[in-house]
């Protein structure tokens, strides 16, 4: 199994601090089933810069770290972008702007209490520079939540998004889940992934939302996920089925 976001390169942001905690991050995502995360350290979120270079440096150095360790798991660079109005421009200039696993995918975050107002045609132009734009944690953001119609907007549009395993379990509270499983029904989300910052507060959850996913929308489902994290790594197309909006039925009492 692939993990397409993680925050296990040590000292760089709010996960791992020491490469010891990268280390048990390591051993926690093999335990799980996992052989490949993709790392992706938060960029100019405000609080933490991690250009290209030095996250490229940064992978290379945990992996050398975990092969003497003997911990069969592969690391690649990757990024998570906080959405800004320069991305096209830093991203031509070279040695900033990351995609993940250097592929031609780009995380994307949005602040988590809205979505600017300039994202509609940012998310459009990083497509017209050949990249394809991943909203990450779309079920965490307040304005989607309220307004999913919005998401529905840039996927029907292009982009793509990736809902957090721990969203799907239920970590981040009842709404979160059930936004999480309505996304999934309305094709609106094609990455699980991870996020996982640490071993105890934010671990990875991938094993359990497989399940999950298996026991809600049987194996397909979770076959799906897992080729499209795969697909990805390879720079392939990914699979997707016709977006949908979500169906608000809180008036039926069924839900
Ligand atoms: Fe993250």
């Amino acid at each position: 199994m692939i993990d397409i976001h993680c925050h296990i390169l040590p000292g760089i942001d709010d996960g791992a601090q020491t490469i010891e905690d990268s280390v048990q991050m390591a051993k926690e995502a093999v335990r799980e089933g996992i052989t490949t995360i993709i790392a992706t350290p938060h960029h100019k979120n405000h609080q933490y810069e991690n250009e290209k270079t030095s996250i490229i440096e940064k992978t290379a150095h945990l992996n050398k770290h975990l092969s003497n360790e003997g911990i069969p798991l592969t690391i690649l660079p990757g990024q998570e972008v906080r959405i800004y109005g320069e991305i096209i421009d830093d991203y031509l200039a070279g040695g900033k702007i990351l995609p993940l696993a250097e592929t031609s995918y780009l995380f994307i975050e949005f602040p988590s209490g809205h979505v600017p107002r300039y994202a509609e045609r940012l998310l459009f132009d990083i497509q017209t520079e050949g990249l394809t734009p991943i909203i990450v944690h779309p079920e965490r953001n307040q304005e989607i939540i309220e307004n999913p119609d919005m998401l529905y907007k840039f996927v029907k549009n292009g982009a793509l998004s990736q809902v957090t395993a721990g969203s799907v379990c239920g970590y981040f509270g009842k709404k979160i889940k059930k936004f999480s499983h309505q996304l999934i029904e309305a094709n609106l989300t094609h990455f699980v992934a991870s996020d996982a910052h640490n071993v105890s507060t934010r671990s990875f959850k991938m094993a359990e939302a497989m399940e999950q996913l298996e026991k809600s929308y049987g194996t397909d489902a979770v076959y799906l996920f897992k080729e499209n994290a795969e697909l990805l790594v390879q720079g392939k197309s990914i699979y997707k089925e016709v977006p949908e909006k979500v169906v608000r039925k809180k008036f039926l009492g069924l839900f």
